[in-house]
């Protein structure tokens, strides 16, 4: 029976890190994991695309790793998980939707490459999952986060299963899907490629390859790997 807060064992909250590039299937999993184990679902992606919607706004470079460590120390970043999905504040206003755009995408990719700015994100993003009770994902969460995280998973696909799957997520017309397309391996090769915490398996993370696996597949394993850590 599957009761909240854990499945089987409500004394024990874990920390589960989900890491993986984009298009992967983070989110979906992320989230419905989390609603069966009645945790709470952290999505550390939101923080670096709230101060990138900052950057924007306050018309900052990209570039400017003291600039843009000072706009984060300047606002309030806030995950809000609600029953209907999450919300994201940045200083008291809802972004949620603002920050999925296109520009704020890119801004996201542009501000987490800088070592400062991470430093300061990491420690908020301790802070927020330190009681345990949380899934959190991202692209350093099993890396760089939690190192210790009780599960660790890696969600992978092919590259080309992750555009076709952003394509029919946002339903895109053909005109702009090439270029979308485009921008997503250039995100990916950023992360890969970044010197601070670059995308990379944890060494002790269990990568599941989600091309040729449904969404209900790929949960079954990611509650299997936590069943088998809440009877340690
Ligand atoms: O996961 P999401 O696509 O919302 O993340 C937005 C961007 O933030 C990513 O493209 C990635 O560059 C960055 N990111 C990161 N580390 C994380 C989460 C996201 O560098 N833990």
């Amino acid at each position: 029976m599957n009761e909240k807060p854990g499945i089987d064992n409500p004394q024990r909250k874990l920390i589960v890190a989900i890491d993986g590039p984009a298009g992967a299937g983070k989110s979906t999993i992320a989230w419905r994991l989390a609603r069966k184990l009645g945790y709470v679902n952290l999505e550390s992606g939101a923080m670096y695309r709230a101060l990138g919607l900052k950057a924007i706004e306050q018309d900052a470079s990209f570039e400017d790793e003291d600039a843009l460590l000072k706009l984060a120390e300047g606002s309030r970043i806030r995950l809000e998980p609600t029953i209907g999905g999450n919300r994201t504040l940045l200083d008291g206003r809802d972004v949620s939707s603002r920050i999925r755009e296109r520009d704020v995408t890119e801004a996201a990719s542009r501000v987490s490459v800088h070592p400062k700015v991470r430093a300061w994100m990491v420690a908020r993003q301790q802070e927020m999952g330190a009681g345990g009770g949380v899934v959190m994902e991202g692209r350093d969460i099993g890396t760089k986060v939690f190192p210790h995280a009780d599960v660790k998973i890696f969600l992978d696909a092919d590259p080309v299963v992750r555009e076709q799957r952003r394509m029919e997520q946002q339903k895109l017309k053909a005109e702009v899907a090439a270029s979308v397309a485009a921008e997503l391996r250039e995100r990916d090769r950023r992360d890969r490629t970044r010197a601070a915490s670059p995308l990379v398996a944890a060494a002790d993370a269990v990568v599941i390859d989600s091309s040729s696996l449904g969404e209900d597949e790929v949960l079954a394993r990611a509650e299997e790997l936590v069943k088998e850590k809440l009877s340690d």
